[in-house]
Order: C-alpha cells, then sequence, then structure tokens
C-alpha cells in the first residue's frame, strides 16, 4: 500500500476499512475531559469487549441460580466448559484441537511443558533461549535447569544479537548448534520478542532444531491474536501463551497450550499430572490409575476458572466473527501506516528497531529513544497516549487492528510530533 501523509488518507482508510465496526465493541479507556485516549499497549494488556461482561454475568447467573448442578446444568457446563474454547483458539494459532487446550497460566504452562520436554542428560542439558527473553521465560528456564541438577552457567546459552545490532540472526543460531554439538536438549524462544517486536520463523527454528535432535517449544505471549504461528505445520513440539494481551481476556486470565500431535500419546514423557488431565470418562471414579486424555488436554491439572474462561470465550467470539486473515492484513497496514509517518518525521531522536519486512514482526513497532531519554515517554503519557516504556531505551508502540484506528495512528504521530519539537 502506498500511504499519504494527511488526515484526510487516514479517514479514509478507516472509512474503508471492513473491520471498522469492531472498535464499538471495546471500552476505549478516557482522558479526564472524556474524549477516548489513543491506546496503543494491546500488547501489553488487551481492552475489554463490551460483550465481555455479560459472557462473566451469565456464569454468575447459572452459579446462583445452579449452585453446584451449573457443572452439568448450566447453558454453558462447566464440566467441559474449557473444550468451547478449543476450536477458536486452534485456529487462532493455527492448529488443531487436540493440540490446544487453555489452562493455567503462562509461566506455569511454560513450567509444565519443560517438565515434559527438557529431560536432559549428562551429555544433553543445554537450552538455548534468545538472549532478550522476557524477564519470566528466563527464570522458568535456569530454574528448570537448577532443578535437573545442572547449573545455568554451564546449560544456559543465549542466542544473542551481534555487536551494534538489535535482531537475532539465524546463521548465529546455527553456529551455536553446530558450537554446542549433541548438548543441546532445548531450544525456547519467544516467538514474537517482546522488546524489539521481531517476529522469528518457527518452522525454520524448529526444523534445525530438530535436524540436531533437540526439542524446541515457543513462547507466543506476543505471538497469539498478533501473527499467525502455524503452529501445527511449524512442527514444535509444544508452545504456551497468555490470553491478556492481543487476546483481549482480561488482567492475569488464563494461558494456552500447545503439545504437537506427534506427543499427543506418549507415555514415556515425564508430566506433571492432575485429576483434569485425567480420562473423562472415569475421572469421577477417583480410584483410578492416572490415565491422560490424548493430546494436550492431557495435561490440565484442575479444574479451571470459569468466569475466566468466560471472559476467554467472549474475546475468542469476536476473534471468530472478524476472521483472522483480515485481522492480519488491516495489522500490517495499520503498522506500515505508523511506520511510514515515523519515518516522515525524519527525527534522529528515534529508531525503529523491529524489523521492516511485514512477515517478521507483528503489530507492534519498538522505538529506541536516543540518550534513553524517557521524558519523552512521560509527556506521551501526560498527552493521553498508552504505550509502554522497556528499559534501556525503548518505547513500545502497538495498534491493534480490531480497536485502533488509522486516525488514531495519525493522531498519536501529531502528538509526538508536537513533543519532538516542543
Ligand atoms: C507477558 C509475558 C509473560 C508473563 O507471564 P505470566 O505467567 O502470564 O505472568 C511471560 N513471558 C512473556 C514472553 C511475556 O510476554
Amino acid at each position: 500500500m502506498t500511504y499519504q501523509n494527511s488526515l484526510e488518507f487516514a479517514e479514509k482508510l478507516d472509512h474503508n476499512d471492513a473491520l471498522k465496526q469492531f472498535r464499538n465493541e471495546f471500552h476505549i479507556p478516557q482522558k479526564e475531559n472524556g474524549e477516548d485516549k489513543i491506546y496503543l499497549c494491546g500488547n501489553s494488556l488487551g481492552l475489554q469487549a463490551t460483550q465481555t461482561q455479560k459472557y462473566i454475568q451469565k456464569e454468575l447467573d447459572d452459579w446462583a441460580q445452579l449452585g453446584v448442578d451449573g457443572h452439568t446444568d448450566a447453558e454453558h457446563a462447566w464440566k467441559p466448559y474449557h473444550e468451547f474454547l478449543t476450536t477458536a483458539m486452534a485456529k487462532i494459532v493455527g492448529a488443531k484441537p487436540q493440540e490446544v487446550v487453555v489452562m493455567n497460566t503462562l509461566t506455569t504452562n511454560l513450567h509444565l511443558m519443560m517438565v515434559s520436554f527438557y529431560q536432559p542428560t549428562q551429555k544433553r542439558h543445554k537450552i538455548i533461549i534468545e538472549s532478550d527473553a522476557f524477564p519470566s521465560d528466563k527464570y522458568a528456564v535456569e530454574s528448570q535447569i537448577k532443578h535437573q541438577g545442572f547449573d545455568p552457567a554451564d546449560s544456559l546459552i543465549l542466542w544473542e544479537p551481534r555487536d551494534g545490532e538489535n535482531l537475532c540472526r539465524y546463521e548465529d543460531l546455527v553456529q551455536l548448534l553446530k558450537t554446542h554439538q549433541d548438548e543441546v536438549a532445548l531450544i525456547m524462544i519467544g516467538s514474537t520478542n517482546y522488546y524489539t517486536g521481531q517476529s522469528f520463523d518457527l518452522q525454520k527454528i524448529t526444523k534445525l532444531g530438530h535436524q540436531h535432535n533437540t526439542k524446541v517449544g515457543f513462547d507466543l505471549a506476543h505471538g497469539a491474536g498478533n501473527i499467525q504461528p502455524n503452529l501445527h505445520d511449524s512442527g514444535a513440539d509444544f508452545a504456551v501463551w497468555c490470553t491478556y494481551k492481543y487476546l483481549n481476556s482480561g488482567p492475569g486470565s488464563l494461558g494456552g497450550c500447545f503439545v504437537h500431535e506427534r506427543h499427543a500419546n506418549s507415555p514415556e514423557l515425564n508430566r506433571f499430572a492432575g485429576w483434569w488431565g485425567h480420562d473423562k470418562a472415569t475421572r469421577f471414579n477417583m480410584r483410578q490409575d492416572f490415565s491422560p486424555i490424548p493430546g494436550a488436554e492431557g495435561w490440565q491439572l484442575s479444574n479451571p476458572p470459569i468466569l475466566s474462561m468466560a471472559a476467554i470465550r467472549a474475546s475468542l467470539d469476536i476473534f471468530d466473527r472478524a476472521g483472522f486473515d483480515k485481522l492480519r492484513e488491516k495489522s500490517e497496514h495499520l503498522t506500515g501506516f505508523l511506520e511510514f509517518l515515523v519515518n516522515e518525521l525524519k527525527d534522529d531522536k528515534i529508531t525503529i528497531i523491529t524489523p521492516k519486512n511485514p512477515k517478521e514482526r507483528g503489530c507492534q513497532l519498538s522505538f529506541q529513544i536516543k540518550d534513553a531519554d524517557k521524558s519523552l515517554f512521560d509527556k506521551l503519557t501526560d498527552a493521553g497516549v498508552v504505550a509502554d516504556w522497556r528499559e534501556p531505551d525503548v518505547i513500545r508502540i502497538a495498534p491493534t487492528p480490531l480497536y485502533n484506528s488509522y486516525t488514531d495512528v495519525y493522531q498519536f504521530i501529531q502528538i509526538l510530533k508536537s513533543l519532538l519539537h516542543a
């Protein structure tokens, strides 16, 4: 698309946007004067859909009416409630329904997956992560290494950008696998890096890992609902994600988990078990040996929080109506427009460190700010822009296709410009 630097152009794009009505289905936070804020922070916490309250209220009503009988008699019975999320969630991450389950929270799921897919030996005990991994992922990986009796100083390997660069290069990952030949047990990468916004080619990384007899898993916290990770085709062994970022399911809401179908029936895999992962036919007999449900559901531990799942169902119904392909198409245009307008500013205070190729990023652009001057971010906040600052020197801007408009992006740039020139 060829972009123009004008409000009329932004308004024309909004007018022609087939998804424009979805903005009206979200609560947009407001300034004191009642105007909408410019919310560009859906990568941190997605906004609340207006129908979310109705979905949650329905479960509260059924609980009030039915008590324990809601497990079987609620309109959306609680016992199989997680199953109502599976098909839509599987579409969002490009998986087969049997490969996907909504359960627990992200870091918990990451641990559960490592219990199964990080089974180190004296020779093969190393884990490769990207150097700027999200802190929780790094803590989880380090603690798993220690739990298995190894030392992160020997066993944790960082895939790092080269000096003076911000992005990771595949050839360096290839080199790491060669250097640590037969020693790497697991590659665990954030599919879309939270800091730089770089999206990795999951299939390429998985192939590479599998060629070296390494298990491969991904954290899709910044991928789910943003990019199409095509998890099944990627061949990854496992993936985990949260639903409160691009999936708009509310603060601290449950996470998702993918286990590739080749592991659907794998009794040799270690796993932490709980009753919700046990064969549904005999779960309530209570005196059986553990017999896991085939597929991702077999990793469930507990009966899940229905109120949180109701919020996820509300959100997934919107994604289903919008269609992920259409969302992704708009997302590329929206972020392309943002990039175009930033480049038009020609201001050396801002460098975009996110890849230029739309295939190598989601909706987020990371602005590296010269001299790590956080005051610019503070002024944006005062002007009603919701974004976030990540140490040491990045402002993350994430226009999301469900509720952001081209006019949001244009107005954001006008505010940014006035602050840069002040
Ligand atoms: C948001 C995020 C988390 C947060 O983990 P929780 O367990 O949901 O608190 C972890 N990892 C990454 C990469 C994230 O972006």
